[in-house]
């Protein structure tokens, strides 16, 4: 990419009106920061999205398609057009369905709009973990020890795991999601595991080229949010910790880490900027990185898009994400010199999923029947539905995102558990029982937890936030009131009843021990 190049560095064609190509909880994000910044809003959503909260709140929303996303969400043509119909001069892609997509962001520019983004080159190199890896082999960021290119014989896998020692990580190179990887801890497993990662590679991603890295054990997620601005400027805004996973995949995220000092904070930070000018980067990313219980870190992949987890970066250094997305796609820089980011506070967030933590996280549907959320200084929600809606079956579980800002980190952590405490969420099972039942633990409140701390702590069969003594007594009570008729809450529709038919149903499983 020719860093002279205005256009591939961040499309000066301005625009005032934004097509969001996504739903959910991000899409509506997304909208309200541009319309903060007075630009008109263009939502798109599915057959089975029609009255999502993103296409109501939207000034325009376009039907693109059938509800499977491979026939809505996914189908960049569809988006474009409905683009350049409504006169949207600019799409954002929010993250997953095309937002790391390289080919789409090169349609969206040739169609003439602006893509909130990074170069589709950009895209590329990061978009595929052994080409990012090379890139990052060249540049002198550490990279996990493994190897640089594909490997398909065993042999040659057991040769490495030799030379690197065990246990190895087989890792899709087209992989995501934390699909697509397989621990191998001898060489005897090594041939059966490698034919299954390639075979389950080539099904999911199209793509069946498996690396062999060194498992690290007992690691922290790490990562670290940078912004670009495509001729060469990249700055960082610190980092947020996220090993809080399931099945490899995030649940609950915090900003700072607990586990940094200040003087590996200012290397990883260096290590990610260092990544991001590699590919001259543009707009939002994020760098992540695995960090060894004695501090070595290693580059795992850079994400070309808005995170999931952005808002905990949002409330410690009052950055506007979105703002600064649209910002350098406007062609006007990054708009903040690297002095001028600080960290404040400490937030953590929480992602409300439709799931049964009891039945291994497997997704649940349904109507919202209650929603309602205690809001009060420091808390955000960030959230795609409503009650009365009807989630559906054919997307993430993701419903809404809780985050919440304290000075610290026990304030924070102690806000958290006011705020769960009284968060109020009937329809579909969810996970906000499980959140609660992850403040209490200790390795959570002294921040040791690895990202193994799913499989050490929780046990599926009792996993009912721990209630003390009073509170057990308090629910039982709250619940023969309910039972005998009367009102624990004043009579009437809205959060007070709402919140009695919440202790009911807590009192139950508390009287019931559990079920
Ligand atoms: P994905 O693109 O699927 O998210 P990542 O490479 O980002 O894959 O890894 C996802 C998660 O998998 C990490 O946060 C970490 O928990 C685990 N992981 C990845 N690589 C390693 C490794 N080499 N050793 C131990 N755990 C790893």
């Amino acid at each position: 990419m020719s860093s002279k190049n205005p256009a591939a560095a961040g499309g000066m064609r301005p625009f005032d009106k934004v097509l969001v190509a996504n739903r959910g909880e991000i899409a509506v994000r997304v909208i309200q920061g541009l319309r903060e910044l007075g630009l008109g809003t263009v939502a798109v959503h599915s057959d089975a999205d029609g009255v999502a909260l993103h296409a109501l709140i939207a000034d325009e929303a376009v039907a693109i398609g059938p509800a499977p996303s491979s026939e809505s969400y996914l189908v960049g043509s569809r988006i474009i057009d409905a683009a350049l119909a409504t006169g949207a001069g600019a799409i954002h892609p929010g993250y997953g369905f095309l937002s790391e997509n390289a080919a789409f962001a090169r349609q969206v520019e040739a169609a003439g709009l602006v893509f909130i983004g990074p170069t589709a080159e950009s895209m590329e190199v990061m978009g595929d973990k052994l080409s990012s890896r090379r890139k990052m082999l060249q540049s002198g960021v550490p990279v996990v020890p493994g190897t640089e290119s594909a490997v398909r014989d065993p042999q040659v896998a057991i040769d490495i795991a030799g030379r690197i020692g065990y246990p190895v990580l087989l890792k899709a190179s087209a992989g995501g999601g934390g699909k697509g990887m397989r621990v191998v801890r001898a060489a005897a497993d090594m041939a059966a595991a490698l034919r299954q990662t390639m075979g389950e590679a080539g099904k999911s991603f199209g793509n069946d080229a498996i690396f062999v890295e060194k498992y690290i054990e007992d690691p922290k997620h790490v990562e670290v949010q940078v912004l670009g601005d495509g001729r060469g400027e990249v700055i960082h805004l610190f980092e947020r910790e996220c090993s809080v996973q399931r099945r490899h995949q995030k649940l609950i995220e915090e900003s700072p880490s607990p586990s940094l000092t200040p003087a590996l904070r200012a290397r990883i930070c260096d290590a990610a900027v260092q990544t991001a000018r590699a590919v001259d980067y543009r707009g939002a990313g994020t760098v992540e990185f695995i960090l060894a219980p004695g501090g070595e870190f290693y580059f795992l992949e850079m994400n070309t898009r808005l995170q999931v987890e952005h808002p905990v970066t949002e409330l410690v250094t009052g950055i506007d994400l979105v703002h600064a997305q649209v910002r350098i796609a406007r062609g006007e820089g990054i708009g903040l010199r690297q002095q001028e980011v600080g960290q404040r506070g400490w937030a953590l967030e929480f992602r409300v999923c439709a799931e049964d933590p009891a039945r291994n996280f497997a997704p649940s549907i349904g109507r919202i029947d209650a929603l309602t959320v205690p809001l009060g200084p420091g808390v955000r929600l960030d959230t795609g539905v409503y009650e009365g809606f009807e989630v559906p079956i054919h997307y993430d579980p993701l419903l809404a995102k809780l985050i919440v800002w304290g000075e610290d980190r026990p304030r924070a952590i102690a806000r958290a558990r006011r705020v769960l405490g009284e968060f109020v969420l009937h329809g579909p099972t969810h996970n906000l029982p499980f959140h609660q039942w992850a403040l209490a633990q200790p390795a959570f409140a002294d921040g040791s937890y690895t990202t193994h701390f799913l499989e050490e702590a929780f046990r599926a069969d009792d996993w009912l936030p721990d209630l003390a003594d009073g509170d057990r007594q308090a629910l039982v009570a709250a619940a023969v009131l309910h039972e005998s008729g009367r009102r624990v809450t004043p009579a009437g529709q809205g959060p007070a009843a709402a919140c009695g038919d919440n202790w009911r149903r807590a009192a139950r499983r508390a009287m019931t021990g559990g079920r």
